[in-house]
């Protein structure tokens, strides 16, 4: 059946997109969206959630190894990870633990 421009329009009203709600962390002062842990300090409501220092040095561990593994030098492949991770690290989605 024919619906009218008014009838599209009137129900995509409801359509329109919200800005996320970011908050400021008490602990650090960094940016974090609401109902997240802080990226920067693994912390939520002043609770430490994410051992953050841990979960870098894992992170460059697994580098190393998978540079190793590729056959190349560590040291060059995590300076061109460094530079990939800063372009990501706006559009990474928080993952909360309760
Ligand atoms: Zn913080």
């Amino acid at each position: 059946m024919r619906h009218t421009k008014g009838h599209t329009r009137n129900r995509r009203s409801h359509h329109a997109l919200t800005a996320p709600r970011i908050s400021s962390c008490p602990d650090c002062g960094a940016s974090h969206l609401r109902h997240r842990v802080c990226e920067t300090c693994g912390k939520y409501r002043g609770k430490q959630v994410v051992d953050v220092v841990a979960k870098i040095e894992k992170k460059n561990t697994r580098l190393k190894d998978k540079a190793r593994k590729m056959g190349i030098d560590p040291g060059e492949a995590k300076e061109k990870e460094e530079k990939k991770e800063k372009k990501e690290t706006p559009k990474k989605k928080t993952t909360t633990k309760k």
